[in-house]
Formats: C-alpha cells, structure tokens, sequence
C-alpha cells in the first residue's frame, strides 16, 4: 500500500490558531496580520505563540479550529476489506476505484498467487501470528506452509474465475461478486485534522487490524509534516489514550 497527500491547506496552522483566536476577540481578525493576531499568546516568537494556542486547544477539547485545516490523501493498493472500515468515517469524503469501468482483465493469476491484485495478510505466512480474538495462534512450519498455499491458491482461482466470467460476456460490475474481499483498490480521501485525529484514535489503536493501522500511521506521518505542531502535540500527548468519543 501507498499513501500519497495529494493537497491540503496551504499553512494550516495559521488557520487553525486565527480560527481560534477569533472566539476570544473583539477585532475583526481579517483585517489584522497574523502576528497582531496572535500577539496576546504567550511565547517569545510566532512560533512558540502558535505552539501555545494549539496545545493550550487541544488539552481543553476544543477542537472546532481543527476543522478548518483540510487534507486529502491518495491511497494506492488498500484492500477492500480495509476500505469498507475507512468508509465507516461519515465526516471524511471519498472517491474510490470503481469495479464497472476498471476491470482486472490482464493480471495474470500467476502473479496474484505472488501477491498481485490481492492483499496478502502477514497471519498468511507468520506461523507466530496472533489474530484480536484468538487465544493462541502459533503453528508449526508445516501448516504455515499449507495456510500460504490454500490462500494464494484461491486468490489466483478467483481472479481466473473472474476474468473467465468476462471472457464470457459478464459485466465486469457482476464478473467481480468472485472477486475475494482481500482485492486491491485505489482510494482518495479528504478529511479535516480534527476528524484526522480522531480516525487516528480508532484505527491506528492496538484493536484496529493490521492494515488499517498501518494506513493511518502512514497517514499521521504525512499529517506531522503537514500539520507540524499539531501533529506533535498529537502523538506525544492524546494518541493512544482511550478512544474518546468525539475528539
Ligand atoms: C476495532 C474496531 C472494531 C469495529 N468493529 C465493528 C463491527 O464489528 N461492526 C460494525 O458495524 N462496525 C465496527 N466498527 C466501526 C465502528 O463501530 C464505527 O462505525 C466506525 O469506527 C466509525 O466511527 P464513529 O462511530 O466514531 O463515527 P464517524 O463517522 O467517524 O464520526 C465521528 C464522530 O461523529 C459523531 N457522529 C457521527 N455520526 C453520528 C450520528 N449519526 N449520531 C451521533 N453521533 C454521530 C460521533 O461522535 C462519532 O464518533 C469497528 C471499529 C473499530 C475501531
């Protein structure tokens, strides 16, 4: 998988912080530079100024500000397992690969069986792997081996179903009901850092699968370098607490 940002609010934390300054004043903050803005905060420079307010934001929950910064991330390669639980996010938009017009007629199964077209989970072949709700997992060498090869057997049988299917004048959008979950799709999304932050908070937690987790840790790093203070604050002080609500 690949996480891409695509765009974003150009200084997303001069946004944030007159965003938020604008609650406390009288003036009307567009017609005032960003440092007579924020010249009531404490600090030394702007920058330790902005590093004020959005932590002194983020420790009381007020987190409306974070709502003006937007980003918008290109996903390559999530499976559609992992896409069904990001979709469940009702504040984040979305455009994903569609199944009607692209149709997945010259991969060769061969390759999916080398993990092409389909998400190969690491428990396919990690004999140590423990899944959430198991209260053991490990296996010998030996059903590893047969756990890898009924899996990439039928990954490639699926595909060559599929593109059989077509082959037979099916509709692609009806050919993929074959398709296993675990198949690869492209998806962008856009989000505003606070609905970041709290996607960050139930999918890149210890009870989020593997591959969702490792999508929003991808995500955060890209966040950090976008978003910096904010970011930071974030990971040193809120990630990883016990999900709140609606942060
Ligand atoms: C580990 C894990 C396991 C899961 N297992 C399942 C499962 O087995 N089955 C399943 O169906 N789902 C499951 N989910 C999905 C989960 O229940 C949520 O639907 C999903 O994570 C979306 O998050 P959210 O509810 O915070 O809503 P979001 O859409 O992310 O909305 C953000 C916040 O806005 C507020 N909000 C949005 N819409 C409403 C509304 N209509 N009414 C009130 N408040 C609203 C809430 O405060 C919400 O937290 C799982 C999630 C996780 C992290």
């Amino acid at each position: 998988m690949k996480v891409e940002l695509l765009e974003a609010t150009p200084d997303p934390e001069e946004v944030i912080c007159r965003a938020a300054r604008n609650d406390y004043m009288s003036e009307y903050g567009a017609d005032m530079s960003f440092e007579e803005v924020m010249a009531d905060v404490e600090g030394d420079t702007l920058e330790e100024r902005k590093r004020t307010l959005i932590g002194h934001l983020l420790n009381h929950g007020h987190f409306g500000p974070f709502e003006h910064a937007q980003a918008t991330f290109h996903v390559e390669g999530m499976s559609r397992s992992c896409m069904a639980q990001l979709t469940r996010h009702r504040h984040v938009s979305f455009d994903v690969q569609s199944m009607r017009y692209v149709a997945f007629d010259d991969v060769d199964p061969a390759d999916v069986a080398e993990g092409e077209l389909v998400v190969t989970p690491p428990s396919a072949s990690d004999p140590d792997w423990v899944g959430r709700n198991q209260k053991g997992g490990a296996v010998d060498e030996e059903t590893v081996a047969k756990r890898e090869e009924v899996f990439t057997e039928s990954v490639r049988r699926s595909v060559e179903d599929y593109q059989e299917l077509l082959d037979l004048g099916m509709p692609p959008e009806d050919a993929r009901f074959v398709l296993p979950i675990g198949t690869e799709v492209n998806v962008v999304m856009s989000l505003n850092a606070r609905m970041l932050m709290h996607v960050a908070d139930m999918r890149a937690a210890a009870d989020a699968q593997w591959e969702i987790r490792t999508l929003t840790e991808d995500v955060l790093d890209l966040a950090a370098d976008w978003c910096p203070l904010t970011f930071d604050y974030y990971e040193e002080h809120m990630k990883n607490r016990k999900n709140r609500l609606a942060p």
